[in-house]
């Protein structure tokens, strides 16, 4: 028998093995599009779907390619009207790759019969692979292994290794491979009437070497999207240079061609290597040609694999959250790491882009950047704060455009597009089809303006994490300021009560468009709104003090901005209506008591899933207005946001009371009428309850947040594209709540609470430019300051209350 030491051992090195892999070990049709979306490779620059590289886009494959920041903006004439997109655009599919036996048709797994398959994402190598063993009609049995990488150093590359073992055979095939642009953007069904065709065709040819190339342009955009691959085959370590057939398809894909006898048994591999330039790169003057010149010049496929994979371990060092005892939570926030570092990784420090909602990974919400990243903020502040700050980047080139929106609107400072894409314009689509109904409604979503506060409180959490000061001087600052003068605009003071208030707006709960009966879409005092109004007008007293004179003088008049206005502002965040009851519930916005209450148990019996209730009852001919249902957390929101003791200060200074126990009722009030539509509000909730101790719920809504992608739980969205904000608010509960992190203006906390069979957590994340490693069991924790630059430096650290100075390069065990 095994000694228990042993038995310990195998298990734990099984369960190391097995978190980092996602396998698949029978192939199910239904679920392809699901697993091409979890299975997607990408480096920031771009991300490609985990397609079988030898389909084409059906019912069951969808290959896509989305490289950050490009977008077209296309005109549909839809529902007697014409309506705009910009659509994040798939790419030429790169991946293209298959053969065929003689003459026979060409082969796709899926239409075969499989007698073996097995796809497994190899996340710590940052790899797909595939091992299928085919059959067909004629009994030949055809082994194929394919190895595929999207490179994490040099950006523009990738590759794929394609064998093909013969079993029981010999005969001449021939191996296709292209770059196809002849797909649209049909990922989404409910996208299918809108206008998808981005891509023209500039040239496609051939040149020696097996380079082909295909050069294509955005319609509307006129962005430039080149690829260039290079196809050589190897057997029995020689490569086989068979004259290359090419054939181009209306210049919209080239295709080529090589035919070789293979033999029985024999191994024969095909290397693809790719490279992709778009005329938006920074320093390439044309982009065909720098394609070119990176297929040609590219090592081999083994050698890319190399540093490809020593570029994942190096990110995975900084990143992990190695968990023990929870095989299942491991494995998911490892893919959760894995896809937010696929959406935008170091490379991104040199990339104009924002952080989509649903990844690269596929086309829900058309690549647009929405708050998610509220969600996420912690994760890259924390480990690689330099892809915050690109990412704030994108917003701060989007400044003017912010304004510009605020002036049309009739407002001052700088109001932020609920969606934003390429321009920074309002790219929230103003119909949207009820698949319940399959009717075409108004979308009033736009209304969200909680979106700017969002991002002034992103920025001003980064500066909290990262101390630095350099971008908050020259760029944070500046942002905040304008969204606290467009905040000051937003409200409207009233004689009557004494009080301002909002008008017109909408919170994250997106079922609530206007009052039953109202005539204008829009609501009054959104109590999550009217929080963060008066958090940033606060602040903006405090960035006066902060800023020195010279960045004070430059920012105030880029923003148009005088002291006096932004002294004004205290006395606005002062009196901001909040409407709280005698038993302390806040309300969600003006009118929201008056609202019917649904009968849940009926709807729920009736239709099953009713996440998405706004849908069943605007079919059902009735509207979610009438009703206290929300898609998600909106009041509670804010208590995700502050710590209790910031919303009883807010609130207090406020002139309201706060209790502690005004949590715990808000949260009883709020959840029995919260139909969680949006994944965003299961991280919401997972967090709540733990902050009111309870860890049962707690753990039931981590559960939750954990299984939304992996098992797409919304039942069709992840197919669509994975979920960046719940993806990053499973690490931002792990760091906040599990761990215990807290970084305030006053300094870094600790104080840990373990879900229960959670032997031990370890992580490193970065704190004001000092690395700091965490260890924590249920009994001790160990804490250590990972070099600093001054010996002499110490880090304060309060943990369990207590405060403790980390001096560099030593080890603190602290019992708890
Ligand atoms: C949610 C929004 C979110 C968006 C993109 C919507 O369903 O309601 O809060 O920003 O999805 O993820």
């Amino acid at each position: 028998m095994l000694s228990r030491v042993r038995h310990k051992k195998i298990r734990r090195k099984i369960e190391k093995g097995s978190a980092w892999k996602l396998v698949y070990k029978k192939f199910e049709p239904n679920d392809e599009s699901l697993r091409e979306a979890l299975c997607t490779l990408g480096n920031g620059y771009f991300g490609t779907r985990g397609a079988a590289t030898e389909s084409i886009a059906s019912k069951v494959h969808y290959p896509g390619t989305y490289i950050s920041g490009v977008y077209n903006k296309t005109p549909t004439h839809i529902a007697g009207r014409t309506i705009f997109n910009d659509d994040m655009v798939n790419c030429p599919n790169w991946l293209f790759l298959t053969f065929r036996i003689g003459k026979e048709h060409w082969l796709v797994p899926s239409a075969s019969n499989i007698l073996c398959y097995h796809k497994e994402l190899d996340m710590r190598n940052g790899a797909l692979n595939r091992k299928v063993s085919l059959q067909d009609r004629k009994d030949r049995k055809t082994t194929i292994e394919t190895e595929r990488i999207v490179h994490m150093v040099d950006p523009h590359r990738a590759a794929i290794k394609y064998s093909i073992v013969p079993e029981n055979y010999e005969g001449w095939i021939t191996i296709r491979s292209a770059l196809d642009g002849t797909l649209q953007n049909t990922g989404v069904a409910r996208y299918r009437k809108l206008n998808s065709k981005h891509l023209k065709t500039n040239f496609s040819g051939m040149l020696k070497k097996n380079i082909s190339y295909l050069s294509m342009k955005t319609s509307h955009s006129k962005i430039d999207i080149c690829q260039a691959a290079r196809v050589r085959i190897f057997s029995q370590g020689k490569e086989l240079k068979p004259p290359v057939m090419i054939l181009a398809k209306k210049k919209k894909a080239i295709y080529q061609e090589f035919k070789i006898y293979i033999h029985k048994r024999r191994r024969y591999e095909i290397e693809k290597i790719v490279a992709i330039y778009t005329s938006r790169d920074k320093g390439v003057r044309n982009a065909l040609k720098s394609a070119i010149v990176s297929a040609k010049e590219a090592p081999t496929f083994a050698a890319l694999l190399k540093t490809h994979k020593e570029a994942w371990h190096k990110l995975w060092d900084r990143f992990d959250i190695q968990i023990e005892g929870d095989i299942f939570s491991q494995k998911v926030l490892r893919l959760h790491t894995f896809h937010l570092l696929q959406t935008a990784s170091p490379h991104n420090v040199d990339i104009d882009a924002g952080l989509p909602a649903r990844g690269l990974h596929g086309e829900a919400y058309r690549g647009h950047v929405f708050w998610d990243r509220i969600y996420v903020t912690p994760f890259f502040d924390l480990h690689y704060p330099e892809i915050s700050r690109a990412l704030f980047m994108y917003r701060y080139r989007r400044l003017d455009q912010a304004r510009k929106y605020a002036r049309e609107h009739g407002y001052k400072g700088a109001m932020f597009p609920w969606q934003s894409a390429s321009s920074g314009e309002e790219e929230t689509q103003v119909i949207h089809l009820n698949p319940v109904s399959n009717k075409w409604g108004p979308d009033y979503s736009s209304i969200q303006r909680h979106i700017s506060f969002d991002i002034a409180y992103d920025i001003w959490e980064y500066w909290n994490r990262t101390g630095d000061f350099d971008f908050f001087l020259r760029y944070g600052a500046e942002i905040i300021l304008s969204i606290a003068q467009f905040g000051s605009s937003l409200v409207s003071y009233d004689e009557k009560d004494k009080r301002y208030h909002t008008y017109g707006i909408m919170g994250p709960d997106e079922f609530h468009e206007r009052l039953p009966k109202a005539k204008k879409p829009g609501l009054k005092d959104n109590a999550y709104t009217n929080v963060l109004i008066a958090w940033i007008l606060f602040r903006a007293q405090e960035i006066m003090q902060i800023l020195p004179p010279t960045y004070k003088k430059r920012i105030l008049k880029k923003a148009r901005l005088s002291q006096k206005e932004i002294a004004s502002w205290e006395d606005i965040a002062r009196k901001i209506k909040i409407i709280i009851t005698r038993e302390g519930i806040i309300s969600q916005f003006a009118g929201y008591f008056k609202l019917k209450e649904l009968n849940w148990q009926a709807y729920s019996a009736k239709y099953g899933k009713i996440q998405r209730i706004d849908r069943i009852l605007k079919a059902e001919g009735k509207s979610p207005d009438d009703y206290k249902v929300a898609k998600q957390a909106d009041v509670l929101m804010m208590f995700y946001l502050f710590s209790l003791q910031e919303v009883e200060s807010l609130l207090h200074k406020m002139g309201y009371g706060f209790t502690k126990n005004m949590l715990k009722k808000n949260f009883k009030y709020y959840i029995k009428r919260t139909s969680h539509g949006s994944t965003l509000s299961k991280v919401v909730h997972c967090y709540i309850t733990h902050l009111l101790g309870r860890s049962r719920e707690a753990w039931h809504w981590f559960v939750e947040v954990l299984r939304s992608d992996i098992y797409d739980t919304q039942g069709g969205t992840t197919p669509e594209g994975v979920h960046i904000g719940v993806m990053g608010g499973s690490i931002d509960i792990v760091l906040r709540a599990f761990a215990g992190l807290e970084m305030t203006s006053k300094g870094l906390s600790i104080d840990p609470d373990l879900p229960k069979h959670w032997r031990n957590i370890r992580l490193k994340f970065c704190y004001r430019k000092k690395l700091v490693s965490l260890s924590i069991t249920r009994r001790q924790l160990v804490v250590s300051m990972i070099k600093s630059k001054s010996k002499t430096f110490k880090l304060p650290v309060e943990i369990r209350g207590r405060l403790h100075y980390l001096h560099s390069e030593k080890k603190y065990k602290i019992n708890i």
